[in-house]
């Protein structure tokens, strides 16, 4: 089959790429409206499109477009199960038809090599997303290889994000290490007390 793999950044791409890659003809997608700020994003595409270029994989990249992952989250921003739906519908309706334009055959997404997004609302959206546009979603789990995926991105040196992408997911993830910072010291501060 010809793949259109979406892939939201470097590190993710490597292992579902060598697992698709050894039964389809796949091609790269990267379409991630949804990463803050500008410089992040070309950071993260700038890792991948290196990557990419050693190892003589086409990539395919669609317009930055911040406005469209604003809209499509709307209404949203304060329960991220939804706006999280909503972003992985964005970003693999863009995928499943760039998929039809070029005549392939299905998408997939390197989101399912991440034990940190909700695998069902990931799912949901490429299947939604790939049967509109008349082709097929690939519905794989790569969760498992995670792991590898972290050792070889390490391995190769490749910038590795710590938020999800979007500006609210930034925001969490500073809220968390600081709340994870809190707990720490007041343990320590718990322990000299007693
Ligand atoms: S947290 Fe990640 S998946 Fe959710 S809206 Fe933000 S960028 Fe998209």
């Amino acid at each position: 089959m010809r793949v259109l793999l979406h892939a939201c950044c470097g590190p993710c791409l490597l292992e579902p790429f060598d697992a698709l890659v050894a039964e389809h003809d796949v091609t790269v997608l990267y379409a991630n409206p949804n990463i803050h700020p500008a410089e992040e994003y070309r950071r993260r595409r700038d890792t991948l499109l290196e990557y990419a270029a050693g190892h003589g994989i086409q990539v395919i990249e669609e317009p930055y477009d911040p406005a469209a992952w604003m809209q499509a989250i709307a209404g949203r921003e304060r329960t991220p199960d939804r706006r999280c739906a909503a972003c992985f519908k964005l970003r693999l309706s863009v995928a499943a038809r760039v998929a039809s334009e070029l005549g392939m055959d299905a998408i997939a997404t390197t989101l399912t090599v991440s034990p940190y997004q909700d695998q069902v609302a990931v799912a949901e959206a490429g299947e939604k997303a790939a049967s509109e546009a008349g082709i097929v979603y690939l519905d794989a789990d790569f969760r498992d290889r995670y792991p590898e995926a972290t050792r070889r991105s390490r391995e190769l040196g490749m910038y590795r994000q710590n938020y999800c992408g979007c500006m609210l997911s930034d925001l969490e993830a500073q809220n968390a290490r600081e709340a994870r910072r809190d707990e720490r010291r007041a343990r320590r501060q718990e322990s000299t007390e007693s």
